[in-house]
């Protein structure tokens, strides 16, 4: 298959500069109007289904901000047969309406932005850049799995000495189950299902359990954009609810995207289930480190740290946890670090002025709170965001921190929020560090700041990392552009948003005539 440079006709998603003060008058004008209150429950061929009810709760400040109807046991039986019974249809669709069909949600998205940025921000927590951003990046999904789907899922004969004709042709597997996580509610949610749709599949998405409002109307745009109900089923719940949708004998495959943990429970229960033998699509997570020489600008460097390690609260998979500089300039990089840090604005996300929201829940905050705890009492705490002020009352807030460490080895599991570590290092042991970083067994994102060519290239062919990012930040990869995921302990690939993705959800077959 060809492998060129390929981008959507419709092209990437632009979103909205916030420097123009009408566009942004209208998005703030957009979210004001959405509903305040959003009831969400499973949806079995479209039709809501009562269950358990709990409310779902913001974690700017605790308000109630809907309620969800979780599935049990019942419910994803139900999804899962479902399902079945509309993977036929869904699978004989040809691709081309199906691509359409996908690309109308692109465009559904965009129109219902303020709606779904209300959601993202209530329910996620998220800033408004960030929103703004999710809602590009679910648009940009649809349309460049479209495009992909017209482009290498269409049947094609093969050439060969047999003499007789070959034809490879493409269906989906069966039932895909989708789980995604709270940190990209949409992005990520919606991703998984349009490429799993695209490629013929009937889908069972569960959201995360802290997110199932956004992904609820998600879901009713997608059946609005002309995705048969029967094809997409949604099923909130919490990780029981995943344990049962993933050990159904039914699953053809599962996408999923959170902890390494979860990845690992996921696959060993659809090795143990019964049924056809199911494809693992996981993202998982990281300890993304950078490394820093001494030839890096200090300024450019303190702004790209900042921005991947505190903004989104560090609640990214790609975000910045360990910062690897070089004795030379470390301690100017750190003190420029925690100066910027300092000038962050913390608190509601709906404020556009803000930086850094809150973290998704009280287990996260109060995590997070212990570790900053631990390596203040191991006298490591270099800064704390609220050394002189105070968090806001309500709401699960964190203050980004800076913590010292004596070796890159020292970090030994993902601290998913906003604390940076740092560890410096002489020019004679970058080996040792590079052997370091690798020896985490992640390998999803890795940044380089150096003017020396050399440097760059060695790093970056030395470590296995998905995303390498250098002389710039670390988050943000654009769909098409950049594909995004990594390997060993940070997840299986092929990469989200990139020219391998679709075929990993499809079957192929090939038939033979003799002519
Ligand atoms: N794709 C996102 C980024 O590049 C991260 C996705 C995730 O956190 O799962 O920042």
């Amino acid at each position: 298959l060809p492998r060129d440079l390929f981008v959507p006709v419709r092209g990437n998603s632009t979103g909205v500069e916030f420097g123009d003060s009408a566009a942004l008058a209208d998005l703030l004008a957009e979210i004001a109007a959405a509903p305040t209150h959003v009831d969400a429950a499973p949806l079995i061929d479209g039709v809501a289904v009562p269950d358990r009810q709990r409310d779902v709760i913001s974690p700017i400040d605790g308000a109630v901000i809907g309620t969800v109807q979780e599935g049990d046991e019942a419910i994803v039986t139900s999804a899962m047969a479902a399902a079945r019974a509309g993977y036929p249809a869904w699978s004989a669709t040809p691709v081309e309406t199906r691509a359409a069909a996908l690309e109308r949600v692109g465009d559904l998205i965009e129109e219902n932005r303020g709606r779904l940025i209300a959601l993202l921000q209530s329910e996620g927590g998220k800033t408004l850049d960030d929103c703004v951003s999710e809602v590009r990046e679910a648009a940009d999904f649809c349309r460049y799995y479209a495009a992909e789907a017209r482009r290498t899922l269409k049947p094609c004969m093969l050439q060969g000495p047999t003499g007789e004709s070959n034809e490879l042709r493409y269906r989906g597997r069966g039932v895909f189950v989708c789980i995604s996580p709270w940190n990209f509610p949409l992005a990520i949610f919606t991703g998984q299902v349009a490429a799993a749709l695209a490629a013929g599949n009937a889908v069972v998405a569960k959201p995360a359990e802290q997110t199932p409002l956004v992904a609820f109307e998600a879901v009713k745009l997608i059946h609005a954009a002309g995705v048969p109900a029967s094809a997409l089923h949604l099923v909130p719940g919490d990780g029981k609810v995943g344990g049962l949708l993933t050990a159904d004998p039914h699953v053809a495959g599962v996408a999923f995207t959170g902890s390494t943990e979860v990845a690992r429970l996921i696959n060993r229960a659809l090795a143990a289930k019964d049924g056809p033998i199911a494809a693992l699509i996981a993202e998982t997570g990281g300890i993304n480190a950078m490394i820093v020489d001494a030839t890096a600008l200090p300024e450019q460097v303190a702004d790209d740290v900042i921005t991947s390690a505190f903004r989104s609260a560090g609640q990214r998979c790609s975000a910045l946890r360990l910062l690897c500089v070089q004795e030379e300039i470390a301690d100017k990089v750190i003190e420029m670090v925690t100066g910027a840090a300092r000038e962050l604005t913390l608190g509601d996300p709906r404020d556009p002025a803000t930086h850094v929201g809150p973290v998704i829940d009280a287990e996260a905050k109060a995590k997070l709170g212990d570790w900053i705890a631990a390596m203040d009492s191991h006298g490591a705490l270099r800064f704390r965001w609220d050394e002189d002020r105070a968090l806001p009352q309500a709401g699960t807030y964190v203050p980004p921190a800076v913590i010292a460490l004596d070796r890159a080895r020292d970090l030994k599991h993902e601290v998913f929020g906003p604390v940076l570590h740092v560890v410096r290092w002489h020019a004679d042991e970058l080996e040792q560090l590079l052997d370091d970083v690798a020896g985490s067994g992640y390998a999803l994102t890795l940044g380089i700041h150096s003017r020396i060519d050399a440097t760059v290239a060695h790093i970056a062919t030395r470590l296995p990392n998905g995303n390498v990012y250098v002389n710039r930040n670390m988050i943000g990869a654009v769909v098409a552009a950049q594909p995004f995921g990594g390997s060993g302990l940070s997840g299986t690939g092929p990469k989200a948003g990139g020219p391998n993705y679709l075929h990993r959800f499809a079957l192929e077959q090939v038939v033979t005539v003799n002519t």
